[in-house]
């Protein structure tokens, strides 16, 4: 018998997925996962919609989100799950990271105008709508425009990290993000870490309380989800994954239902949940 599985890495129309939420459990299901935790970047407004929707009682859906985080000066993602999802702080939160991508978004348009491209906030906007506003609906915006003839060059020529028009975050610190999300009774797992790190990097995720790692990612090959996975395990860390599903290049549904990872894996985050709680409970 094959052990149920699930994804625990997804993107909506929230963020700068393609289907909405309701789609994507539509497609979770359909591939017969047992567990999705949606995780739109730095918003949980594609969870909210579809969390009280039982459509699929055999599909348990999981509180999730990205975060983006600035670890001495680099961009990481943080996942976090299990969070409670109403609490007002993390909340106020997410509204400030959006907040920041917006002030970036408007230090990208003046590099563009300087670089002769006239480009409004506005038209960003109308890109991006109500999802959480990223470097991809500027690229949008430019296509439009036809300054660029697609996503890729709009990132090669101009917008990719150290380009001409390139603009550095202003995310929270990596160690406070962890604290907000325990705060909150949930668990941090290092997204996708692929070859990048070293073991001092980690060393530092971990005494900043990080409880998981991404180790099942369509980017990590056998050699680098083994050595995340040893890793892991010799630090009593959780396991997740998932297929960071965007549904945006056609190969992307192929991975929804194989690139997943047992659905005890969610049972092991919601535990770890509880142990963080407790511990916050002993400490008071
Ligand atoms: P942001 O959150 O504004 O930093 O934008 C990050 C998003 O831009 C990622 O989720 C990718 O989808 C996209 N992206 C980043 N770098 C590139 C690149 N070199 N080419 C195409 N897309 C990229
Ligand atoms: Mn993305
Ligand atoms: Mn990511
Ligand atoms: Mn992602």
């Amino acid at each position: 018998m094959i052990s149920p599985k699930a994804d625990l890495h997804f993107h909506t129309t929230a963020s700068d997925g393609r289907l909405t939420p309701e789609e994507c459990l539509h497609l979770a299901a359909s591939r017969n996962l047992k567990g999705l935790a949606i995780t739109d970047h730095d918003t949980i407004d594609g969870y909210l919609q579809i969390r009280d929707q039982v459509i699929y009682p055999d599909l348990e859906l999981l509180a999730g989100v990205e975060i983006s985080c600035n670890y001495e000066g680099r961009e990481i993602h943080m996942l976090a799950y299990g969070f409670d999802a109403d609490q007002q702080e993390l909340r106020d939160f997410m509204a400030q990271q959006r907040h920041v991508r917006r002030k970036r978004t408007r230090q990208i348009i003046e590099r563009l105008a300087a670089l002769g491209f006239d480009i409004s906030f506005d038209e960003i906007m109308a890109e991006s709508g109500r999802a959480t506003i990223s470097r991809n609906h500027i690229a949008d915006a430019m296509l439009q425009k036809s300054y660029v003839a697609s996503r890729k060059e709009a990132f090669d020529r101009y917008l990719h990290t150290g380009g001409p028009a390139y603009v550095q975050n202003e995310y929270a610190d990596v160690s406070d993000v962890i604290d907000r999300i325990h705060q909150c009774g949930g668990v941090c797992v290092l997204a996708h870490p692929g070859p990048y790190y070293i073991f001092e990097d980690f060393r530092y995720f971990l005494k900043a309380g990080i409880d998981g790692m991404e180790y099942i990612h369509p980017s990590h090959n056998f050699q680098t989800q083994k050595k995340i996975k040893d890793y892991a395990v010799n630090y009593g860390l959780l396991l997740t994954g998932g297929s960071d599903f965007h549904g945006i290049k056609p190969f992307e549904e192929q991975l929804v239902g194989t690139v997943c990872v047992d659905a005890v894996r969610m049972e092991n985050i919601l535990d770890q949940c509880q142990v963080n709680m407790d511990k916050k409970s002993d400490m008071v």
